[in-house]
């Protein structure tokens, strides 16, 4: 599964890794914040998480950067 790891900062499209520029405004696109993977509670959408935190705070999921961090790991 390819993760959205970028977005736009105009009009907030994610994007993956791979792409670089918004197919809607043609502008560079932003590397995701750190943010929880699973997002099981509706709190875990509005929180950013520093670089280096490893689980979400509302439902104990892992981080998208300490899952990137577990996949890259493991291969
Ligand atoms: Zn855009
Ligand atoms: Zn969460």
């Amino acid at each position: 599964m390819i993760m959205n790891k970028k977005i736009c900062p105009k009009c907030h499209r994610q994007y993956t890794e791979i792409e670089n520029y918004c197919t809607k405004c043609g502008i560079a696109l932003e590397k995701l914040p750190n943010i929880c993977s699973e997002k099981k509670t509706d709190m875990c959408i509005h929180r950013v998480y520093d670089k280096d935190d490893i689980y979400c705070a509302y439902c104990g999921s892992l981080t998208t950067y300490a899952k990137e961090q577990l996949e890259t790991q493991s291969k």
